[in-house]
């Protein structure tokens, strides 16, 4: 973290774009042309039927898709966690058309009438109050049920905290673990936290802000030695970002006691080069399944250790076993 034991966003990012020069409204007949050309193309050709999964804004409204918004006005029906919540958004693009519910508590027959539609050649699109479907949100039973009854399914990508949230981290982003929501109950939090520190990888976690201090405790406990960063409110006014030790957030979040939404991301800690045991155990298994050299192949990707190394190790394992044999 390049000697600091601590760093934060310094303004949100909604307030430096208002500090800046007056919008440039010169633009705003040269983008107004181009929208409307992408519209006129998207619109132009009548929606293939199907299951349509559309990522929606997670808060800063003008985070949506052109296809998005093509396929929300002209899905057969659009479903959605909470026709109040999305009633807004569509508004926003001009939309007033007829919502309906889909969310935790719909069950079989909410599911077996959308598949109807579906069944019927309709086009039905998903969305949930933030973000993408599915991502710590309602959908998979339905994406499921779809799959199974041979329907397409179409995802319109977009923003997720996710995503959002790990890309800003300053944490390596080649291999990661979504841990989806925290339990709420802090003995199970901290007995999920204990478990995933053996997960390699930046491992990222949801939680709310009702229990981010405890989180935050939590964390400074588990993994004391570990990167953390903490993004807060991603897009929206008061958005944050807090990145450095657990302790050093620990601190600023006891004296700042920030409420909204949160997402928690902890950086991959020190890789221990394995063990000659653990490349003999994992060579055993492998050459039960496939020849010496894919076995070597697959030992020393996995474990990251040199194929000459694990050759050797492989060498060794097979003479053992013929010795056995004779
Ligand atoms: N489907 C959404 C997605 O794709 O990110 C997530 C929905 S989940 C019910 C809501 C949780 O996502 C929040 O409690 C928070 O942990 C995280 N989240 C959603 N929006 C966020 C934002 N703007 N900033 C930080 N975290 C956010």
């Amino acid at each position: 973290m390049s000697g600091q034991r601590f760093s934060k966003n310094s303004k949100p990012a909604a307030a430096v774009a208002s500090e800046g020069p007056a919008p440039n409204h010169a633009l705003k007949p040269e983008l107004a042309l181009g929208l409307e050309r992408q519209l006129d193309k998207l619109l132009a050709a009548p929606l293939a039927p199907g299951l349509y999964i559309v990522s929606t804004p997670i808060g800063n409204l003008a985070d949506i898709s052109i296809r998005a918004l093509c396929v929300l006005a002209s899905a057969d029906a659009v479903f959605c966690e909470d026709t109040r919540h999305s009633r807004k958004l569509l508004a926003a693009y001009g939309m007033g058309r007829r919502l309906e519910a889909y969310h935790d508590f719909s069950g079989d027959k909410d599911r077996a009438r959308i598949l109807a539609a579906l069944t019927h050649g309709r086009s039905v699109a998903l969305i949930s109050d933030a973000g993408t479907p599915l991502i710590a949100d309602p959908g998979f039973k339905l994406v499921r049920a779809a799959i199974e009854e041979g329907i397409g399914v179409f995802a319109i990508p977009g923003p997720s905290a996710l995503l959002a949230a790990l890309v800003t981290a300053g944490l390596p982003t080649d291999r990661f673990h979504f841990g989806g929501f925290l339990p709420p109950k802090q003995a199970a939090r901290r007995h999920e936290l204990e478990a995933a520190r053996a997960i390699p990888g930046t491992l990222v976690f949801y939680e709310s802000g009702a229990r981010i201090e405890e989180t935050a405790e939590a964390l400074a406990e588990i993994f004391p030695d570990r990167p953390v960063a903490i993004a807060r409110e991603l897009t929206k006014l008061f958005e944050t970002a807090l990145r450095g030790s657990p302790s050093a957030i620990l601190e600023e979040i006891r004296a700042s006691k920030p409420a909204g939404e949160f997402v928690i991301l902890i950086g991959p800690g020190e890789q221990k080069p394995p063990e000659r045991e653990d490349i003999e155990n994992a060579l055993r298994s492998a050459m039960r399944r496939v020849s010496l050299k894919e076995a070597v192949e697959e030992v020393a990707k996995g474990l990251g250790v040199g194929r000459k190394q694990v050759y050797n190790l492989a060498l060794q394992a097979r003479s053992k076993g013929n010795d056995r044999a004779r």
